[in-house]
């Protein structure tokens, strides 16, 4: 049985606020949103961090990008902007080490660092 708290989500273990489910990924409501939108978008294979993708994964990581654009689209924030953040490690702020992208969104976001 995995410890990891978002496979324990994907095997709807512990509830969680479902967006947007298919085969390969899951999107949900962040549990502690920093903006009027902000989900987590997912890959149902458990991978670390971007440091985890392989060539094989390539697919995988830019359906990813095309489900936020969808989730972007359907929250009512791409004309207004949003962000798609992957925090990797330490460093990075990684806490969850299950690989996952947070699209954010709904006002002006703050702090821009690039
Ligand atoms: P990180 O800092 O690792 O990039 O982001 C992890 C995110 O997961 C945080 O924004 C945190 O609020 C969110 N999170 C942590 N635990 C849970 C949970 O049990 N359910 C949901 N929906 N979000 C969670
Ligand atoms: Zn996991």
């Amino acid at each position: 049985m995995s410890e990891c708290i978002f496979c324990k989500i994907i095997n709807k273990e512990i509830p969680s606020q479902v967006v947007f489910e298919d085969e390969y990924v899951l999107a949900f409501k962040d549990i502690n949103p920093v903006a009027p939108v902000h989900l987590l978008i997912i890959p149902k294979k458990h991978m670390e961090s971007l440091n985890d993708i392989e060539v094989v994964d390539e697919a995988l990581i830019g359906h990813i990008l095309m489900v936020a654009k969808k989730l972007a689209q359907e929250s009512g924030i791409a004309d207004s902007g949003y962000r798609v953040v992957n925090n990797c490690g330490d460093d990075g702020g990684q806490v969850v080490k299950h690989l996952h992208f947070h699209l954010i969104g709904g006002q002006p976001l703050g702090i821009k660092i690039c």
